[in-house]
């Protein structure tokens, strides 16, 4: 009995294994199959449709609220997704371009300082901006007219060449504070 039994089971469920694996196996022919059935049976399907509302119209009114939130909430998701990606890609392309503009800004400021500095250093004799005092180059100071820590930049029109004893009374003053205060007049 027991063994009859069993291969019956066995027998329902390889069946039914087997059919399974036929649906994977022709997914287009069961898909086929499917829907010239509901063809078939339309009017049969339509009816059920209706009793079933007609028994409880609530339950598919509510069912059809929840789908209608569902998709709606999705659609903003996927639109919010959507502009803030659009946001973020704009965000980052202005911030490439700026920092290329800055790099390349730079670039061309360091090249301008560092041959200033050299042609300076290099020079037999150069003039104080200051006292107007004659210093060989390669003593000179190069100064940040007004000084960086004051907000000054590194760049070639905030230079100038300075006696070392004017570079070193003039401080953190900017070059108008120091002509305007006397200190020049030290020497
Ligand atoms: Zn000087």
């Amino acid at each position: 009995m027991l063994m009859g039994g069993q291969t019956k089971n066995m027998s329902t469920e390889s069946k039914r294994e087997a059919k399974r694996r036929w649906r994977i196996k022709n997914a287009d022919k069961q898909r086929a199959l499917t829907k010239a059935w509901a063809e078939k049976n339309k009017d049969r399907i339509n009816a059920r449709v209706r009793e079933r509302y007609a028994l409880n119209p609530e339950k598919y009114r509510q069912k059809t609220r929840q789908k209608r939130d569902k998709d709606r909430a999705a659609y903003n998701k996927s639109e919010r997704e959507r502009r803030n990606n659009a946001k973020a890609r704009a965000m980052r392309s202005a911030y490439e371009s700026k920092r290329r503009a800055a790099k390349a800004l730079s670039a061309i400021e360091c090249a301008g300082v560092n041959e200033y500095f050299q042609k300076t250093k290099s020079s037999k004799s150069v003039n104080c901006y200051y006292c107007g005092g004659a210093v060989s180059g390669s003593v000179s100071h190069i100064d940040h007219m007004v000084p960086l820590a004051r907000g000054g930049a590194h760049r070639v029109e905030n230079l100038c060449v300075a006696c070392p004893s004017c570079n070193l009374r003039k401080g953190k003053k900017t070059h108008i504070e120091f002509l305007n205060c006397g200190q020049m007049l030290l020497i």
